[in-house]
């Protein structure tokens, strides 16, 4: 079956997106909130067996979790993301082998291979063996150009290993870039987030996505941030009206430096937009694997098990750790295209919904047009680009 698979391309085929979860780290940043965890290099292996089963027996897998079985004969997978969690810090025989096995499972013909990668785990070995696996993009998590902003984030880089490891990449033939920042790290001023903006938008990355600190029980900061604490440097935190200005600026330079600005968070020079990562934002057919890796298949959604450990025993005795598996209502299906739909710069177009939800999105939306939060163009309808750092007032509005 497997080899089969490699030739079999139906000309009419549908495109799947796969997503690889490694929810490891070297240490845990005092603000990251994921299911990742810091355990030992000998864990590794196992785990990338784990997921080479996984993707290799997803039939049976799903069948035998009651999922129902979505038929994948006419699916093309073009894009293949390796998230985490830090994936960089697995061997590159481990992605290789992970590689090979959705090559033999499924019809391939792959646009964007990405792996996030931390910028201190790069050396010319990994990225020529990346580029040799079928890697073609690296998703930094830069973070900050700041180093006091990443020591008292508990980041294990610093400044000049994005300047040492963007180069190498380059070199290694991975052409495509892309460099996260957070808005809102301790110690951040209008000055060292502007620097951070000009020093990124200099090494031209070919894509960027900017996220804004969360505040929540999930991270050590945010519980600090909630309780008043100083330890993780709560108080160094910036105001949530710098946060907002920063963000702006951010728009107002990445615009002036050619970049378009085509999802809330993610910004890319012309052609260089994320396919994968458009797949969830257009609700999409992904397939996840790994510990914690989320699937959304037709009208299906589904989620592995979060702890690595447990997940890695069930895949070994023949069981799909699979969680959450819900199927998805029509009402829930409007919400999310709704939703999703926002978050991209485009907006959305009312008429491509069921008229009895456009006519109760539509009167939710009237008061949010006249407060200047969206704006309307006959039927399409987006978020106001002055207003995307509060976009959140307009989600709870609207699920409200
Ligand atoms: S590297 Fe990313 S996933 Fe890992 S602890 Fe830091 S923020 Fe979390």
């Amino acid at each position: 079956m497997a080899r089969a698979a490699r030739a079999k391309i139906n000309a009419s085929a549908m495109t799947l997106g796969i997503y690889i979860q490694v929810p490891f780290c070297q240490t845990k940043c005092t603000y990251c909130n994921f299911h990742t965890g810091v355990v030992s290099a000998e864990k590794y292996a196992p785990y990338a067996a784990a997921v080479q089963t996984e993707i290799s027996h997803h039939r049976k897998f799903y069948a035998d979790a009651g999922i129902s079985s979505p038929k994948f004969e006419n699916e093309v997978v073009d894009t293949v993301y390796f998230g985490g969690g830090t994936p960089s810090l697995l061997d590159p025989s481990h992605l290789h082998g992970i590689l090979e096995a959705i090559r033999d499972s499924f019809a391939c013909e792959w646009k964007e291979v990405t792996l996030e990668a931390d910028p201190e785990t790069i050396t010319s070995e990994k990225a020529a063996a990346w580029a040799a696996a079928g890697i073609n993009r690296v998703s930094f998590g830069v973070q900050s150009f700041n180093d006091l902003e990443l020591k008292s984030s508990g980041r294990m880089h610093r400044r000049e290993d994005v300047y040492r490891a963007a180069p190498i990449l380059r070199a290694a033939g991975i052409r495509n870039l892309s460099f996260d920042l957070i808005v809102g790290l301790p110690h951040q001023t209008p000055q060292s987030w502007r620097n951070s903006l000009e020093e990124l938008i200099a090494l031209r990355p070919e894509h960027v996505s900017i996220y804004m600190l969360e505040v929540d029980e999930g991270s050590r900061l945010g519980r600090e941030l909630i309780s008043l604490g100083t330890k993780y440097s709560a108080p160094a935190v910036p105001s949530d009206d710098q946060m907002a200005d920063s963000y702006n600026l951010a728009r107002q330079l990445l615009s002036s430096a050619g970049y378009e600005h085509y999802e809330i968070s993610n910004w890319a020079q012309p052609g260089h937009a994320s396919r994968h990562n458009l797949k969830y934002w257009r609700r999409e057919p992904y397939l996840g694997f790994g510990a914690g890796a989320h699937s959304f298949h037709g009208a299906t959604r589904w989620a592995n098990a979060h702890d690595s450990a447990q997940y890695v025993a069930a895949i070994q005795s023949s069981k799909l750790p699979a969680e959450q598996i819900e199927a998805v209502s029509t009402q829930q299906a409007h919400e999310e295209e709704m939703f999703l739909g926002l978050r991209q710069l485009a907006g959305i177009n009312l008429d491509g919904f069921d008229p009895s939800y456009a006519a109760r999105l539509n009167e939710k939306l009237l008061s949010l047009e006249s407060a200047g939060l969206v704006e309307r163009q006959g039927s399409i309808v987006r978020l106001a680009p002055e207003k995307l750092s509060i976009s959140n007032e307009v989600f709870v509005e609207l699920l409200g």
